[in-house]
């Protein structure tokens, strides 16, 4: 079965890159029927927060990412990493090594001088153990000396190391904590993890973690290092190009499902499928439709997405995330009135809307109250209408039933007595309904008005 993970280090929000490195798990291990993981890499207790933690799970609640189990706290496991170190320690592919800070230097130093390599190479690795002083020690590993370290990576291709390019890197430090490489390894392994999906400035990492595979005699998970992601202009993604925490997505308002589709196509294709469910997404998700070169953040792209995902949804959803973007933007939120409003009006909104706060602007007339204001483009629209029009059409609408045929008819038969445009006639009745010149039709906006609140309205407007 596969098992994926999602390992942030909690020294901040959840950006952009990782939420697709989360994404990619997620989809390659529900597509899978396997279990998506989450691990919380907090070994750096000078920069890890819980308030980032919290932040990344807030993050991942948005997005649907949700996790199988409990989130794995590393630190929690730091007597298990030591542990391991000192299982190798005792299986002779680890060697306690004495050298001090100031020793290691001068070897650097040397080899320098002397143009060789400046890995450390510790004279401890192969000393007896009855020469050991009683002093304080680091365990390092035995990297091999000679051959070379293959990765196999998913997307990579196979990347070849030179064993003479790797030291004896330190598992376990002086004071008994265990390194950040030890960790991982003994993490991945312990949870069952078989593929390893993570942004490809670990692949030299990658390296360094099979040499410990290797020397426990663990099987060595599946690898797949993804290409960055880049701002539309090719360079290293800059906050105004789109390298923002989730919750900034989030307060512009665009729903989770646009954003998870987007990202799924951040660095991923499949054909020439752009608008797609989780479902489908989770069903085609594969390494072979990851590209190699680094994608291009558009915010375009996401707009046009997240229009098409808001057009689909049903308007259920739309209101409960429109209700949690507002709580999230520091909006007021809805009233109970205006919440069954939106849902009538929703309808006529959620189809070229490309956020929320889109959807809430086309919305505005059925989420008001009289007196409505009207802004200086509607003043002038009601300036232009022609001498005793509204009046008029407020008399005809009193008895037309109130169906869009019956009001199509009768504003048809208005314009037609005037021998004037419909046009003419529909923008100073948008203004009186709206406050506004930009709004759905205004069949539309009748419909969900009713006929009382239409009429008052319009006199509002005629008066
Ligand atoms: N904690 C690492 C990071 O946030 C991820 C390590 C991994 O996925 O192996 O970049």
């Amino acid at each position: 079965p596969v098992v994926t993970r999602f390992a942030p280090s909690p020294t901040g929000f959840l950006h952009i890159g990782g939420a697709r490195t989360a994404l990619f798990n997620w989809l390659y291990a529900r597509g899978r029927g396997g279990k998506f993981l989450l691990r919380i890499e907090d070994t750096d207790r000078a920069r890890s927060t819980p308030e980032a933690t919290e932040a990344i799970l807030q993050g991942m609640r948005w997005l649907g990412l949700d996790w199988d189990g409990e989130p794995v706290s590393q630190i929690a496991r730091a007597e298990r990493h030591a542990e391991v170190a000192h299982e190798l320690l005792a299986q002779g592919k680890a060697y306690k090594c004495f050298s001090t800070q100031d020793e290691i230097a001068a070897f650097r130093e040397e080899a320098r001088t002397e143009g060789r390599s400046t890995l450390f190479r510790s004279p401890w690795r192969d000393a007896d153990p009855a020469t050991h002083p009683d002093a304080p020690y680091v365990i390092r590993i035995k990297a091999p000396e000679t051959g070379q370290t293959v990765i196999n990576d998913r997307v990579q291709g196979d990347v070849t190391i030179g064993n003479d390019q790797l030291d004896d890197m330190v598992l376990l430090r002086g004071d008994g904590s265990p390194v950040y490489m030890l960790a991982v390894v003994v993490d991945d392994h312990d949870m069952g993890v078989t593929h390893v999906i993570r942004g490809d400035d670990h692949l030299n990492n990658a390296a360094r973690q099979m040499m410990i595979y290797n020397a426990l005699g663990w099987p060595v998970p599946v690898w797949a290092h993804i290409p960055l992601i880049h701002g539309p202009d090719g360079k290293k993604l800059s906050k105004r190009h789109g390298a923002l925490g989730t919750k900034e997505y989030q307060t512009m308002g665009y729903p989770a499902a646009g954003m998870r589709n987007y990202l799924a196509r951040l660095g991923w294709s499949h054909g020439d499928d752009e608008f797609f469910s989780d479902e489908q997404a989770q069903e085609w998700f594969d390494f072979d439709g990851i590209g190699r070169s680094p994608a291009r953040f558009d915010f375009k792209k996401l707009d046009h997405l997240s229009g098409q995902h808001i057009a689909t949804m049903s308007d259920a959803d739309l209101l409960r995330e429109i209700v949690d973007y507002l709580d999230t933007a520091g909006q007021p939120a809805l009233t109970t009135g205006q919440h069954s409003q939106l849902k009538k009006a929703m309808y006529c909104l959620k189809d070229r809307a490309r956020s929320f706060p889109e959807l809430l602007e086309k919305g505005h007339f059925s989420l008001i109250q009289r007196p409505i204001e009207l802004d200086e483009k509607a003043l002038a629209a009601l300036a232009k209408a022609p001498d005793g029009m509204l009046s008029e059409l407020t008399a005809q609408l009193q008895s037309a039933s109130w169906s869009r045929d019956n009001l199509e008819a009768a504003l048809a038969s208005i314009a037609e007595a005037r021998g004037t445009k419909f046009g003419k006639l529909a923008s100073p009745l948008r203004a009186a309904l709206a406050g506004r010149t930009v709004t759905p039709s205004v069949f539309d906006m009748m419909l969900v008005l009713g006929r009382d609140e239409t009429l008052n309205r319009l006199n509002d407007a005629a008066n």
